[in-house]
């Protein structure tokens, strides 16, 4: 059909595949908690984010279940529409309750939250200042908003503090974003640190929760952690990872709630969840706040395997095992799938350039014999050759 589309696509697909960087999807199939079916094989994974396999608890399968038997499937419109069925007042108002906010917003995923709420809040005359390592939907929100970006070296305060010295007057509004939990490396941000930042040169602190909600700070997230309540006024996650199911969500002042509902494109603009995932939330999140302990397990088991291994006393229930070159990386997976482990291998431009990494992830149903066993391969088969 067109000769200059085909070229163009297949030249692309040919570079990225001499770099390693072509992917491919394997199809998986999760069978219980912690097992997947992938190529014929049946392997333990330690790659799911269902950090605390709520997508599999017959109890939250139950909730959605009736909530579509009730609701239907859909949602039929955009929330502002019809599509604003009764379940998400429930949800929203939990989640405002777990995250000590006076509102919420439910969001179709984090992806659609992050690059709805910054450009709802920021401008061209604005600044944002991003911490390198966050996610992608960060900066990508971010870049819709034509507002200056600025991007300060991993956890590094000195660095933010300059970054809005140097900046800060210049704009009418400024805005720190960072995730709460680091997505490929599991190191928490220094929210102390980074709330009197933002206090001491009036920006606003936006912490991105995806992986920090339902398994640190007592389930409550990163905010929470060592027993503080941190001082930031938006709280951003997802419901698509120990939550269990799928969405997004902003917890914050009831205010800013309400310009988030009024202003945020990919709110007005996009259909309201399914009533089955809003009732899986409410349901998951029933289940967190009546069983802290439950929800710390999966942290535990992180803590187990980096004892094992003698690496940093994990921080979250996300372990990279940084080992550099793509194809060094993507063997080591392959090595441990024969193993009979699901452990992925985590390349550019997902992570930096040289640091292509074995992310293993820790569930609350992980067997400790299966965590030992784990560190033992990643010890005797993959540590020990040379980088
Ligand atoms: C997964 C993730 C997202 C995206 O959330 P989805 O609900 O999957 O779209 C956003 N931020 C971080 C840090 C994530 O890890």
């Amino acid at each position: 059909m067109s000769r200059s589309l085909d070229q163009f696509v297949d030249g692309k697909l040919k570079a990225l595949e001499q770099r390693n960087l072509r992917r491919v999807l394997a199809e998986t199939e999760r069978v219980g908690p912690i097992k997947v079916m992938r190529g014929g094989r049946r392997l333990i994974s330690f790659s799911c984010n269902d950090y605390l396999n709520l997508s599999q608890h017959p109890e939250i399968k139950r909730a959605a279940i009736a909530a579509t038997e009730r609701y239907g499937v859909g949602a039929g419109a955009s929330r502002l529409v019809t599509g604003n069925h009764p379940l998400f007042k429930t949800l929203e108002e939990k989640l405002a309750r777990l995250k000590g906010a006076e509102a919420a917003c439910v969001f179709g995923s984090g992806y659609l939250a992050n690059t709805g709420i910054i450009p709802a809040l920021v401008g061209a005359d604005d600044m944002v200042a991003v911490d390198e390592l966050s996610h992608a939907c960060i900066f990508a929100g971010s870049r819709l908003t034509k507002a200056a970006l600025h991007v300060f070296r991993h956890n590094d305060i000195g660095h933010l503090r300059e970054i809005l010295a140097t900046h800060r007057a210049r704009h009418p509004r400024a805005l720190i974003v960072t995730d709460g939990v680091f997505s490929m490396d599991g190191d928490l941000a220094p929210i102390a640190a980074l709330a009197d930042a933002a206090d001491a040169f009036d920006a606003w602190l936006m912490t991105d929760d995806a992986h920090g909600i339902g398994v640190i700070g007592g389930g409550r997230g990163s905010s929470f952690v060592d027993g503080g309540a941190h001082r930031v006024p938006l709280q951003m996650g997802t419901l698509s990872k120990a939550i269990g199911g799928y969405g997004g969500y902003l917890c914050a002042g009831r205010s800013v709630i309400d310009l988030i509902r009024t202003r945020s494109r990919t709110f007005i603009y996009s259909t309201g969840l399914p009533p089955a995932s809003v009732a899986a939330a409410i349901a998951a999140i029933e289940l967190i706040e009546r069983d802290p302990d439950y929800a710390a397990l999966p942290l535990a088991k992180a803590r187990a395997f980096t004892r094992a291994l003698g690496l940093p006393e994990a921080q979250s229930p996300i372990v990279p095992i940084v080992l550099g070159g793509e194809t060094r990386t993507l063997a080591a997976s392959r090595l441990l799938e024969d193993e009979g482990f699901l452990v992925i291998a985590i390349r550019p431009p997902t992570v930096p350039a040289g640091t292509a990494r074995l992310r293993v992830t820790f569930t609350a149903a992980h067997d400790d014999a299966d965590v030992r066993r784990l560190a033992d391969v990643i010890r005797a088969r993959i540590l020990t050759e040379a980088a």
